[in-house]
């Protein structure tokens, strides 16, 4: 039998498998102690709406995922991190049981993305204790119930910045302002019931951490005046701004898309190496659990159709008797269409569109937008033709994936040049 390797073990990868089980043998290597990824950590509701119908909080989320997957016949390997490769779809793997190599059939790369830290970002001032990334904060508050600090800044405003707010909150510690450098916190006012009465400073940045041992203020910068307050604090959460985990695919030589930094693929979540393909927030960092979960369920006919040896075209693979070069300096993948957004869209997943292809997970493609827009219309040219025109009744705002339906694009000639997404308004 066909075996198929998931690195991996969150949401995406546990769906993945789950689905492949069934028809083939699935090993889901997971560097950490258990799988269930970042959910595992967070332990507040809002969990497994759209895959799984429920309601949950992350660690049973988690849990139920980790049964399916399990239950379908899938090996989880956990403390099992992949390194690097040894060939085509063989892995180099290190565990407390040694180092070896796994080889598969086909590889899904699950890996996920994480927040940028404190380091990332280049904000001046003392390296005091009390720092934490939202996910630091959270195996501390949950995975190791320790104590954080009695009152927090948080740098961000967007959904995972309000997952902070709750999680500071459980451990004791009053969150006294969250900082956006956007013109009004990223995301809607959805949340706001749920941790009302925190202030959020709006056009500002934090531009210096001060403490000598541990935090005790933070300077916070208006942006438009310049003017910088002192802000006493003992512990600073930095939210957001992620980072696909993509350096497994990128040592496998797998194109990476320069917008969204994690692996390019098409709409059948095929890399640019054959037999390799990718899922969940690799790809659009970052959605929610459920929309990652059902990138799992989406690759799997992908995964089996390549494993029977049909059709799965790699990304950028240009047919006999077409040249690489000219396919290239006509902007023109000969595999498909590419898809490209214009600012302030930020990026697009998937970014390719075959003949013949199927269409998207859950129908949709997934964008980044840099400012807020209630309910807007967007167009998509290709050739400096417009070839579909969407307005959606659901808003857009920076720090959260906002979703098309993919009718935008289906009148796009499969043979032109690559297709642009842009607001009309
Ligand atoms: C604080 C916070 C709150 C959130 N709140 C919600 C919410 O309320 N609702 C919601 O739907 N979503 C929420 N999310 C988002 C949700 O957690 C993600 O959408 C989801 O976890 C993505 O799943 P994934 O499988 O793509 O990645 P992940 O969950 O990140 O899983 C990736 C897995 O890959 C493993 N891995 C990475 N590299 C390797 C390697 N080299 N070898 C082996 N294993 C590796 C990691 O250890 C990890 O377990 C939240 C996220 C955060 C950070």
């Amino acid at each position: 039998m066909s075996t198929v390797v998931i690195v991996g073990g969150g949401p995406a990868g546990l769906t993945a498998a789950a689905a492949l089980a069934p028809s083939v043998d699935v090993l889901v290597l997971e560097r950490e102690a258990e799988t269930g990824g970042t959910p595992r950590h967070s332990d507040h509701p809002g969990y497994g709406l759209r895959d799984l119908r429920r309601f949950l909080s992350g660690p049973e989320y988690a849990r139920r995922l980790t049964g399916r997957a399990r239950r379908a016949g899938a090996a989880l390997e956990t403390s099992a991190t992949v390194t690097g490769w040894a060939g085509d779809r063989a892995l180099e793997v290190t565990s407390p049981r040694g180092r070896r190599v796994v080889t598969a059939d086909a590889v899904v790369l699950a890996t996920g993305a994480r927040e940028r830290p404190r380091s990332a970002r280049l904000i001046p001032g003392d390296r005091p204790d009390g720092v934490y990334t939202t996910g630091q904060l959270q195996n501390l508050v949950h995975g190791h119930r320790r104590p954080v600090g009695r009152r927090a800044v948080v740098i961000g405003a967007e959904l995972v910045s309000w997952s902070a707010v709750l999680t500071l909150r459980a451990a004791g510690c009053a969150t006294v302002l969250m900082v956006s450098s956007y013109a009004r916190p990223e995301i809607f006012a959805s949340v706001g019931p749920a941790v009302s009465g925190v202030p959020v400073r709006a056009r500002s940045r934090v531009v210096a951490i001060h403490g000598r041992g541990r935090v005790t203020s933070v300077d916070v910068e208006d942006l438009r005046t310049g003017e910088r307050r002192r802000v006493p604090c003992d512990t600073v959460v930095t939210t957001g701004d992620w980072i696909p985990d993509h350096e497994i695919a990128r040592l496998g030589g797998v194109e990476l898309d320069p917008a969204t930094r994690g692996p390019r693929v098409d709409t059948a979540l095929a890399t640019s190496v054959p037999g390799v393909f990718a899922v969940g927030n690799v790809l659009h960092p970052v959605d929610t659990a459920d929309v990652a979960a059902l990138d799992g369920r989406h690759v799997a006919p992908a995964v089996l159709a390549h494993l029977r040896g049909a059709g799965v075209v790699p990304i950028g693979a240009v047919p006999a008797g077409a040249s690489r070069a000219g396919a290239s300096r006509a902007g023109v993948s000969h595999a498909g269409v590419e898809l490209r957004v214009e600012a302030p869209l930020r990026w697009v997943a998937p970014q390719l569109v075959r003949p013949g292809g199927p269409a998207p997970a859950r129908d949709r493609l997934l964008l980044a937008s840099d400012v807020h827009r209630a309910f807007p219309r967007l167009e998509a040219v290709q050739d400096g033709r417009r070839v579909g025109v969407v307005r959606v009744p659901w808003p857009a705002a920076p720090g959260r994936v906002f979703r098309v339906p993919f009718g935008l694009v289906a009148d796009a000639d499969p043979t032109g040049g690559p297709v642009t997404l842009a607001y009309q308004n």
